[in-house]
């Protein structure tokens, strides 16, 4: 029999890791691994965080050593772009790199880990120079290199991205404005308690937040961005301008090839799509979780780290359902914590906090009908499985309970 060829579009954290769980399971055909950038596959975490403050080396980003494609037998193609898939055929076209014109690779499985792309900012001048996005290591080395010159930048957006990249610019010593629409930054994944706590710890370390404010244009000279003007008129100078307003699953290629799309692709909890030769994996996949119930598109890490464990096997033909608890993490200042769980804003009823919120030191829980569906600790450690467990039982818990210290996170379920 002819050697199956597996295809992987997407040379990132998913795309690597299921290379290494098609080897690590057994598979012994060809597997091509076709990404658009030119680097081998790296971690994105760092490049708001270590890589960014520079105290990460960049060899440490990268998801394998750069022998272990070889070792592995894995054609890593880099710089190249999957432009189109034909399903009745089986193959993907591919363009870019050395080779002059289109090429075709024909597969038996196909992965898609095609990641997310920056939401662009649509103001009058987005398209200065000066104004940044910050996906990709090259955008991390241009903010980096911003950080050493500029005296003060904005930043539009107070997520995750925008939050951690402007606790990066305070300790490079730069001046940092942080625009953010809602009322609180991360207000709507967290809640206005919490949300709160991320608000203080940017203030304390002189960020300036300008809250309820919405970026209508870009302003600069001589084709740079000099800063950003408010709905209200009010104008705040920067030398260059940070845009983290989100991001979009990269779909086009399986919306074109007539697969299922909507939030990601829309795959089982497999991870299969409507085509049995056809799956996807990472920020891209809008997955069916047995344990919420319902489909998901989780856009971290963890996700792209676990997720295609579970694709390889299910492309091997194995039975398989990925069922892991959403879990991700962020470092701002001296604010470690990690989040479990998945609590939409609108769908929890409930926030109980175990702990000190002054000191930041505490679990927050986000509850409905009294089930634990997310929680976040902040500054304590060794805990998330517990509240991973918690969530996973979906049974009720006495709020009283689950916000006293004394009592183990363990002993709240089954009449503990
Ligand atoms: C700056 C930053 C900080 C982060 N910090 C955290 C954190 O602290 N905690 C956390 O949990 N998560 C964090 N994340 C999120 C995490 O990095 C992502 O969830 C993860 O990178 C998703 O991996 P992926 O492989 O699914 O997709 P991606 O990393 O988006 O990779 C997809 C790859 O596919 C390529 N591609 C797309 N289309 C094609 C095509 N047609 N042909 C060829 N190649 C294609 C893309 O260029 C890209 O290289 C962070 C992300 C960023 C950007």
């Amino acid at each position: 029999m002819a050697q199956s060829t597996f295809v992987i579009v997407g040379a990132s954290l998913a795309g690597a890791k299921a290379a290494e769980a098609l080897r690590g399971q057994g598979f012994d055909g060809r597997i091509v691994l076709i990404g658009d950038e030119q680097e081998p596959p790296y971690e994105r975490p760092p490049l708001s965080k270590g890589y960014l403050q520079g105290k990460q080396e960049r060899e440490k980003i990268f998801v394998h050593p750069p022998e272990w494609y070889a070792e592995q037998r894995v054609d890593l193609r880099l710089g190249r772009t999957v432009d189109a898939i034909d399903r009745d055929r089986r193959v993907v076209t591919v363009s870019g790199g050395d080779q002059a014109g289109l090429d075709e690779i024909g597969y038996d499985k196909l992965l898609l880990t095609t990641g997310a792309s920056p939401r662009r900012l649509p103001v009058p001048g987005a398209d200065l120079d000066g104004v940044f996005y910050l996906r990709s290591v090259g955008d991390c080395e241009r903010i980096r290199q911003v950080f050493q010159t500029a005296s003060r930048v904005v930043f539009v957006g107070g997520g995750w991205i925008g939050l951690e990249t402007a606790a990066a610019a305070r300790q490079a010593g730069v001046a940092a404005t942080v625009v953010e629409a809602d009322e609180l930054p991360l207000l709507r994944v967290l809640g206005p308690r919490i949300a709160s706590v991320f608000a203080d710890l940017h203030r304390e370390n002189g960020v300036d937040l300008r809250l309820g404010a919405q970026v209508t244009e870009i302003v600069g000279e001589r084709g740079r961005a000099t800063g950003v003007r408010l709905a209200d008129g009010t104008r705040i100078d920067g030398d260059a301008v940070v845009v983290g307003v989100g991001i979009t699953p990269n779909i086009r290629l399986a919306a074109e090839a007539g697969l299922k799309v909507g939030n990601g692709i829309v795959v089982d909890a497999s991870l299969r799509t409507g085509d049995p030769d056809v799956y996807a994996a990472g920020d891209v996949a809008n997955a069916y979780h047995p344990v919420l119930g319902k489909h998901i598109r989780v856009e971290h890490w963890a996700n792209a780290l676990n997720q295609p464990q579970a694709a390889a096997r299910s492309m091997l033909g194995e039975p398989v359902a990925y069922d892991r608890i959403p879990y991700f993490f962020t470092d701002q200042y001296d604010l470690g914590m990690e989040y479990a769980g998945y609590a939409e804003p609108g769908q929890y009823d409930d926030v109980v906090v175990r702990g000190d919120l002054a000191r930041r030191e505490f679990i927050a829980f986000w509850l409905a009908d009294g089930r634990v569906l997310a929680g976040m600790n902040v500054n304590i450690w060794d805990v998330i499985g517990q509240i991973q467990g918690l969530i996973r039982s979906g049974a009720q818990v006495d709020r009283d309970r689950l916000a006293d210290p004394d009592v183990p996170l363990d002993q709240l379920t089954a009449g503990g």
